[in-house]
């Protein structure tokens, strides 16, 4: 497919982009096939696209080795858009178009006819409205999901593979952490996009770890205390948690340290004390 036919598709359709949706296209196809690489997408695989508005990374993962492409779209301009510009796809069954909020999905009734052998990879250039909240969604998803190539601002790249004692370094890091390792692939500039964002944007690969800390009830409980006072002391803002100075000894965290300092290893053994003392909210 040739980038002028989908500028001409695009202009033909009068499918101008709608601020409120955070639509900001990708028109290049060089560009949008270099993202679909950093997914290592394999034969046989199921990808799932959130948000491919006009259809410039769809193209590229239907250049992939992928079995099968679902691609869940909001806007009922690009549901239908995509149908018809990539028919002999939709024909075959290898490229679903499902309208939808992503947000709100249950992404494995995408596949309940036939559930894929492997875990879903997740390709997508995420609404930057919506980015973070649908990150968080996958993060603590189940064992369908795979591997995560994703594009957000450059910044919230940098605050899911924060290592600590950077300034991105918080919540969003820890978080991956648990579940994930997580590295940025490639930076894309702004004038990239049609319209141009704001700010730069890049693409952050997420790839499983084999030992997760599976307790994300209660990394998100106990981060938001600490980091919600980033500038404390830890043994200042845990203190609402029960004997806070004896979980922070037994997770060998020093009770002066700020949260920037404390990797995410020491936040998992401090949930686990938490937990030993009775620490609630429920375990999920
Ligand atoms: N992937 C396309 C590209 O690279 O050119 C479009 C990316 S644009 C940044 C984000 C897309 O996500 C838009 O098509 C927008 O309509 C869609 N979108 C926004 N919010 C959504 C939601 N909650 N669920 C599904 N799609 C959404």
């Amino acid at each position: 497919m040739a980038a002028g036919s989908l500028r001409e598709a695009l202009e033909a359709g009068g499918l101008f982009a709608r601020k409120s949706l955070g639509q900001h296209f990708l028109l290049d196809l060089n560009l949008t096939a270099r993202i679909a690489r950093t997914a290592g997408i394999q034969p046989g695989d199921t990808v799932l696209e959130v948000g491919p508005g006009p259809g410039g990374l769809t193209a590229a993962l239907l250049d992939s080795p992928a079995e099968r492409i679902i691609a869940v779209e909001k806007d009922a301009r690009f549901v239908a858009h995509l149908t018809g510009f990539f028919a002999d796809a939709v024909a075959s069954g290898r490229l679903q178009v499902v309208e939808a909020d992503a947000l709100a999905i249950d992404e494995p009734g995408l596949w309940a006819d036939s559930p894929p052998a492997a875990p879903v990879r997740l390709v997508s250039n995420l609404p930057y409205n919506v980015g973070t909240p649908l990150f968080v969604k996958w993060l603590k998803a189940g064992a369908w999901r795979g591997t995560m190539a994703l594009m957000f601002q450059e910044e919230v790249c940098q605050r899911i593979a924060a290592r600590p004692g950077s300034d991105a370094y918080g919540r969003l890091a820890v978080l991956t952490a648990a579940r994930a390792t997580a590295r940025i692939a490639m930076g894309v500039p702004r004038l990239a996009f049609v319209p141009p964002p704001k700010v730069e944007s890049a693409v952050v690969v997420v790839e499983d770890r084999p030992d997760p800390f599976d307790d994300l009830a209660g990394l998100e409980h106990v981060t938001a205390l600490a980091f919600g006072q980033r500038r404390k002391m830890l043994r200042a803002s845990l203190k609402a948690l029960p004997d806070h100075t004896d979980l922070l000894a037994a997770a060998g965290i020093a009770p002066e340290a700020r949260p920037e300092t404390v990797a995410p290893e020491a936040f998992f053994a401090l949930v686990r004390a938490w937990r030993q003392h009775g620490g609630a909210p429920a375990a999920r």
